[in-house]
């Protein structure tokens, strides 16, 4: 392989990854990395030191017994879901009739407070994920971890995040589908193997786990979670490359589909975001120069870390104590980002995929009110992802914008089913019609979605019996069809009203006035020149990365292993083009 094929590249620079991408050839990368990846599957003796610390029933742990140097040694604390199944009834209050995205995950390197700011960016983060939480910290050489399931502010207290000393740390928000096997499935995972431990947290679904598990556990693997992550741990605890950072090449190359990624060892912190882009994961800076990871900007926002960049899709950042160095590994033709992080998963104040999250959602409802104009005295918003295109909508059309639909923030995602009789009561425990709004008047409500329909039936309900003349029901998305495999939890396609039904037979369902869809036509216009960089599986069928077995969905699972061969670069050979990390060092504190 000619040396020029490879590149390193440092990250201050804020080039665009087609710039990064176009040193590369128009080949598929998994031929550069061939000479480096040998997995011995056929020897289980590869596989023997690989352990998980994800342990299934709680334990207490000691801050204080720390052992420096043991390569496999780290901490970790869960704490049990058992009370979701004890005398509470978790009940979903219709929240299957939205899409879930599944994870927001966070790095930090280089701040003694690196736990705390863990943890505000996950607060900044639970949006994306409500059921569980975790942080992985390293100090003196050891991983410690806690997760647990609940918000974040439900697992982690003071007394937590005191047992997380260390400068460095990743975390992790999952949704996930309730369960007593929930648990385990909490990020980030740790595992420890022979050289060493590491610790990962993941965004995004891998298309190609059930092969991958099948291929590891037909070698000897054991797998201690039904999370895909737990493929990438495996893959590079196999891998026989050097040094570590070539070992989480070598199983990225493997892993098909969505994922960005935050790795954790002894001594360094690893950013990787797959070769399409499908979720987000934005770098920044905090004044005293620690880095910072996290899947949206809002995150840095919010522990006042200045934004840098996006890490580009197929690009590795390998931040020590060194400073930072990159590396575009996995070339792509073209950038295949989820278009749902605008519509429905980011927040409105995050920068994602170089775009504001709100002056996309106010723009779809511009044109929903330019294209599907309807007479009405109101206009109103599902909430909360319903807003800024209600706003756009209003603003459009020249009709006032009103609270119609309040939303509880107080109802909790479990409570006491009082009967099976009154569960349809679910919807009202969370939006409450305001009469003085509604009464009387035709009104628009903006939605950001329809998934199987029985939420909107719902709210036309609600709104027609707080007096609403006329419901106009106006979505701020195309009709969604297919089923997403690359991180965001959607029913089958069967289960999708838009895959069953016309618009009109929707309509008729929900009972509404009207109805009409942002055109797929217009979103694309309105991405202009980068609408060919966004994924639009689930508005069209058209997978960029197939999906070996529509019929099987995959489920978020485990993690990664790390290991110790913490090499110079510069041992690289085969052909890695070398480029002089940055001399940061000394901005990091
Ligand atoms: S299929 Fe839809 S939800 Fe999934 S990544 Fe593509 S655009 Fe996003």
């Amino acid at each position: 392989m000619a040396a020029t094929h490879l590149s390193s590249l440092s990250s201050s620079s804020t080039q665009n990854p087609h710039h990064l991408l176009s040193s590369h050839p128009s080949s598929h990368s998994k031929s550069f990395l061939k000479p480096f990846f040998s997995p011995n599957l056929t020897n289980p003796n590869s596989f023997q030191s690989l352990s998980f610390t994800q342990h299934k029933t709680p334990f207490n742990l000691s801050c204080n017994n720390f052992k420096k140097s043991s390569s496999s040694d780290f901490t970790s604390e869960s704490y049990s879901d058992d009370y979701l199944t004890n005398s509470v009834v978790q009940i979903d209050l219709d929240d299957d009739d939205k899409l879930r995205e599944e994870c927001g995950v966070v790095g930090i390197y280089g701040d003694p407070e690196a736990s705390r700011l863990c943890y505000l960016a996950l607060h900044a983060l639970q949006h994306r994920g409500q059921e569980g939480a975790g942080i992985v910290t390293v100090h003196e050489n050891i991983l410690k971890s806690i997760t647990g399931v609940g918000l974040v502010s439900e697992v982690f207290n003071e007394s937590k995040l005191n047992q997380l000393p260390g400068d460095s740390a990743i975390g992790h928000v999952r949704y996930s589908t309730a369960g007593s096997s929930m648990l385990k499935n909490v990020q980030p995972f740790v595992a420890g193997y022979r050289f060493g431990s590491v610790g990962v947290a993941h965004n995004g679904n891998l298309v190609n786990y059930r092969f991958l598990r099948a291929m590891l556990e037909e070698n000897g693997s054991i797998f201690n979670t039904s999370s895909d992550t737990e493929v990438v741990l495996h893959l590079i605890a196999i891998s026989k490359a050097r040094p570590f950072l070539l070992r989480i090449v070598n199983a990225c190359e493997q892993l098909e589909g969505a994922y960005s990624m935050v790795f954790i060892t002894e001594d360094k912190l690893v950013a990787v975001r797959d070769p399409y882009g499908f979720r987000p994961l934005v770098m920044g800076r905090r004044s005293n120069g620690a880095y910072v990871f996290a899947s949206e900007t809002c995150a840095l926002d919010l522990i006042e870390a200045t934004y840098e960049r996006e890490v580009n899709p197929g690009e590795v950042i390998v931040v020590d104590k060194e400073g930072i160095q990159t590396l575009c590994l996995m070339p792509h033709p073209e950038q295949k980002a989820c278009i749902f992080e605008h519509i429905y998963f980011s927040q409105p104040n995050s920068v994602v995929f170089g775009r504001s999250v709100y002056k996309s959602r106010r723009e779809f409802g511009e044109i929903l009110a330019t294209e599907a104009p309807v007479d009405c005295d109101v206009v109103i918003a599902v909430p909360d992802s319903g807003v800024v295109a209600a706003l756009g909508y209003a603003a459009k059309a020249g009709v006032p914008f009103e609270q119609g639909l309040i939303r509880s923030h107080y109802v909790g995602r479990t409570f006491i089913e009082p009967s099976q009789r009154i569960r349809d009561f679910g919807v009202k425990l969370k939006l409450a019609p305001v009469k003085a709004v509604l009464e009387g008047k035709r009104v628009v409500v903006v939605d950001d979605s329809i998934v199987r329909g029985t939420t909107s039936s719902k709210i036309v309900r609600l709104l027609k019996e707080a007096g609403a003349k006329e419901v106009h029901m106006r979505i701020a998305s195309p009709p969604m069809v297919a089923s997403c495999y690359y991180g965001v939890d959607t029913p089958s396609s069967e289960e999708l009203i838009s895959n069953r039904l016309s618009v009109e037979e929707i309509r008729k369902f929900i009972g509404s006035d009207s109805l009409a869809f942002l055109p797929f036509d217009s979103l694309k216009k309105l991405l202009k020149e980068d609408s060919s960089g966004f994924c639009y599986a689930c508005f069209t069928g058209k997978y960029p990365v197939p999906p070996p077995d529509k019929e099987v969905k995959v489920k978020r699972v485990g993690d990664f292993v790390d290991d110790g061969l913490n090499g110079s670069l510069k041992s690289i050979e085969e052909g890695w083009v070398q480029v002089p990390r940055e001399q940061e060092a000394g901005k990091v504190n």
